[in-house]
């Protein structure tokens, strides 16, 4: 199935910071897969800088070809937040300004207005150009100071307008999906759950010799993606062709099953929150080569205090020995990277700070340091419990300095999560 048997929807991101990478783009990809979930087809995402003329043509290039435009940025009160403008210009509606939505923006903002003490005549000016809306749009509400907006053109597509930061994109897009121009816009799109199966350590080739081999059904879009140490493999059925999805999903899973992480497109991060949060263990690390990425990893997550205790970052060898107790004489006699020492760190973790489960990482990132016997790449993980599993690898990871420190953070997390799900409580 090509994209071109669902409606097409375009998507346009807009900033002058994003062409030069200065801001990453987290909204073209997010609103992508969003809009994939949904049904459409996403075929094009654009990226155009802050220019009103640049805008409007890329809206004019992406509209003649799609029933659905998304656009991204530009909402703000200063002038090269012009996107609304230019979008009303695109639908040929004229703006006015919304005299409720005016007063319900200077709410939003009073209490900050009056703190700031920039509350006066910039900041009135300011929000009503942010309550300057199409006319026959609809709008919808600010999730920081400026409203989206969802328009159509008149034989051309629905406009959904929406601002910059990620976090208030986000936070308007349940506003978008409840939008009667664009709910109805949905319930025309031909809608079937697709399936999202994640392995670990398995590589694309494995992949695409096994649906070589299964063949892939009529009706079913197949993709796979390789994201740092994981592969998704996402199936897309067409309405009424769900179950041969299923059943290539299930022939899939039976031949990877070792690499399997997840049926429901859980990833290792994801899965490890879960698994000792609900079980009640304790994590803590001791990183040498990794130097606080796996903490830090960790901790990412919102809610990690509950399974979380500590870390210690220990580069030096007297570091290793005086804050993870790891012998003097092991270090003398294997070397700082050696399992026994890997080990010795996941055990003075633990200790240190009375976890359930310790993990220890060691390894030579280089780009120097590298001998015969322990090239750069080569690491030594372990993962020692309080219910005496002791999980140990020590592979040679490929890749520069960051690359190998960042496979190793992987690694670990999914030693973690074996140990976690194995744990016997
Ligand atoms: P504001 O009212 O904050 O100006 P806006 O809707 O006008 O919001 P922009 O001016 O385009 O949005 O962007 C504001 C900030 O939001 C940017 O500096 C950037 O930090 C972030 N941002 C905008 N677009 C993106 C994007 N596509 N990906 C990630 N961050 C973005
Ligand atoms: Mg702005």
């Amino acid at each position: 199935m090509d994209a071109g048997t669902r409606p097409r929807a375009a998507i346009v991101v807009t900033g002058s910071e994003l062409l030069t990478g200065a801001v990453q783009d987290a909204n073209g990809p997010w609103l992508a897969r969003e809009l994939g979930e949904l049904g459409f087809g996403v075929t094009q995402l654009v990226m155009v800088g802050d220019r009103a003329e640049d805008l409007a043509e890329a809206l004019a290039h992406v509209g003649a070809a799609a029933e659905l435009v998304v656009t991204s940025g530009g909402l703000g009160p200063t002038a090269d937040d012009l996107t609304t403008e230019v979008v009303a210009g695109y639908v040929g509606a004229e703006l006015f300004c919304d005299e409720e939505l005016r007063v319900r923006i200077d709410a939003r903002i009073a209490t900050w207005a009056k703190r700031s003490g920039f509350a006066g005549a910039a900041l009135d000016e300011a929000t009503r150009k942010q309550a300057m809306v199409p006319r026959g749009a609809v709008t919808l509400e600010p999730y920081g100071t400026a409203p989206g907006v969802v328009a159509r053109k008149p034989d051309g597509p629905l406009v959904v307008v929406l601002p910059g930061p990620p976090r208030e994109l986000q936070g308007m897009w349940p506003q978008v999906l409840a939008a009667p121009p664009f709910a109805e816009l949905l319930a025309g799109v031909p809608h079937a759950e697709p399936r999202h199966l994640r392995f670990f350590s398995l590589p694309e080739s494995e992949i695409a010799a096994t649906l070589r081999d299964l063949g892939i059904p009529d009706g079913v879009e197949v993709t796979t993606c390789q994201r740092r140490s994981e592969l998704e493999v996402d199936l897309h059925p067409l309405p009424g062709r769900e179950v041969a999805a299923k059943e290539l999903a299930s022939a899939i899973v039976e031949r990877h099953r070792a690499q399997l992480l997840s049926e429901d497109g859980r990833t290792t991060d994801e899965l490890l929150a879960a698994v000792l949060a609900e079980r009640g263990l304790t994590v803590a690390t001791g990183e040498s080569c990794t130097g606080g990425l796996l903490a830090g990893r960790l901790i990412d997550r919102a809610g990690s205090s509950a399974y979380v205790v500590g870390g210690v970052v220990a580069y030096s060898n007297t570091a290793k020995t005086a804050m993870l107790d790891v012998p003097a004489e092991m270090i003398a006699e294997h070397g700082a990277v050696s399992p026994e020492v890997a080990k010795a760190l996941a055990d003075g973790a633990r200790a240190e700070f009375g976890a359930a489960i310790g993990v220890g990482i060691t390894g030579v990132a280089g780009p120097g340091g590298g001998t015969e016997a322990k090239p750069v790449g080569y690491v030594c993980f372990c993962v020692t419990t309080a219910d005496g599993q002791v999980i140990a690898r020590d592979p040679v990871l490929a890749g520069g300095r960051s690359t190998i420190r960042e496979r190793s953070t992987d690694l670990a997390m999914h030693l973690l999560l074996r140990a976690a799900t194995r744990y016997s409580s």
